[in-house]
């Protein structure tokens, strides 16, 4: 599919007299439309609930966007809970689905009123203490092991994976929670990410739903839910197909009647925890030529670096990129698009054809609205960009300022020479 921008080139040219550029972009018409669409895919559920990953895209303005249509948060550290409580959580709308957990993580989310999904039998005995007690509602992390697969394309290897606890142990865990008085219990697994077809949750429902009936017999807990996580993908490439919520949706319904139903489970909730198909589509990274080199190759140095979106550096990520204005123009050069890092690996596209690009145009990084921003970082002392939010009327919205130098330097104010960079 073609992959347009969800700015025209004059919208953004007067976006850019105001935000200096690099800066991430995010469409609120596109974000209220897919979540409605995302609610309405899993309406045939009463207790459905999306509890939006944190981590993809941790800004309150957006979360509290999705916070209008009862989504609630899925987060896994510290500050994302202090953020979420900023957004108006309240019990039972934050899933804490964190790993390798610090005891003062687990004392905040059950202070906040957390669901607690545990990521180890182990972490059974680690809250116990941290906390004082075992919360009534609890949920815990399967790994079925093995590799995962759609007919014969593996989708991913969560025998590799370090997360959640083999079937042996979710029976163990779950008796132990019982004995020790947990009353409503959930099932969380994560075995896939980015799947670009509308299997995907439906496979995982079958094998949670069939872990849940299996874990309901043997140990008479009542579950709750089932949380079949984050994992729905985005078509990063124009070749790939975007998924079809409504069919997704509608799978799983299949298998919820084929399982959980004749078993008596037609009360169990379905929650997901989306991140990526959530935001992903919604945010650009705003960025402009500013040198062109000819050498070995030819190559286009943007403002950006990895530091503003670092998929591309660290997992070889295709992000298309529209240089804005010459949509229509034949894509008859080849460029490595590079950001300014001391790193060989800083380049948004490697041997990318597109349009001739001159000094000064504008380019968009689609897909940056997930995973983008977030995993940010300061190397080679790069701030942090600016986040803007393209409104419904049209307007613009800065919902995050840029990093200063005094935001770089102001934890050197342990000290005196440290102290002296800080304005
Ligand atoms: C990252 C993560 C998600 C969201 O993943 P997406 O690929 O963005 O959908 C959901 N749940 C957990 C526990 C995660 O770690």
């Amino acid at each position: 599919m073609k992959k347009v921008p969800f700015v025209t080139k004059e919208q953004l040219d007067e976006i850019v007299k105001k935000y200096p550029t690099p800066f991430h972009l995010y469409d609120e018409k596109g974000i209220r439309k897919n979540v409605k669409a995302l609610k309405e895919a899993f309406s045939w559920n009463p207790g459905y609930k999306e509890y939006f990953a944190v981590k993809a895209t941790p800004n309150p303005f957006l979360i509290q966007i999705l916070r209008e249509y009862g989504c609630g948060y899925d987060c896994s550290s510290y500050t994302e809970l202090m953020l979420s409580d900023a957004v108006g959580a309240e019990a039972g709308d934050i899933m804490f689905s964190s790993n390798d957990t610090p005891a003062e993580d687990f004392v905040l989310a059950d202070k906040l009123g957390a669901i607690i999904n545990l990521d180890d039998i182990t972490h059974i005995e680690f809250l116990e203490r941290a906390i004082g007690h075992i919360p009534e509602t609890i949920s815990c992390r399967y790994n079925p092991g093995g590799l995962f697969k759609i007919s014969n394309d593996i989708m991913d290897n969560p025998g590799d994976a370090k997360y959640g606890m083999t079937t042996e142990q979710m029976t163990e865990a779950f008796k132990t929670l019982k004995a020790k008085g947990a009353k409503e219990f959930g099932i969380h697994a994560f075995l896939a990410s980015n799947t670009v077809t509308n299997d995907y949750y439906p496979m995982l429902a079958k094998v949670l739903f069939e872990e849940a009936v299996k874990l309901k017999e043997e140990t008479g807990a009542h579950i709750k839910f089932i949380n079949l996580s984050g994992g729905i993908g985005i078509p990063y490439t124009p070749d790939q197909e975007p998924n079809d919520i409504f069919a997704i949706g509608e799978g799983v319904r299949k298998v919820y009647e084929e399982v959980l139903v004749p078993a008596g489970m037609g009360d169990v909730a379905i929650y997901t925890e989306l991140g990526r198909y959530m935001l992903g589509p919604y945010g650009l990274l705003v960025t402009r030529a500013i040198h062109e080199k000819h050498t070995h190759k030819e190559y286009i140095g943007v403002d950006a670096c990895a530091a503003n979106l670092m998929r591309p550096a660290i997992y070889g990520a295709y992000h298309h990129i529209t240089v804005m204005g010459k949509e229509d123009q034949p894509c008859d050069h080849k460029y490595d698009i590079t950001g300014s890092l001391c790193e060989n690996n800083d380049k948004f596209a490697i041997d990318r054809m597109l349009p001739k690009i001159d000094i000064g145009d504008l380019l968009v990084i689609h897909d940056a609205g997930a995973h983008g921003f977030s995993m940010g970082y300061n190397y080679n002392g790069k701030l942090r960009s600016a986040e803007v939010l393209l409104k419904e009327d049209g307007s613009t919205q800065l919902i995050r300022r840029a990093e200063t130098p005094n935001d770089y330097f102001a934890t050197f104010d342990c000290f005196e020479i440290g102290k002296k960079l800080l304005k």
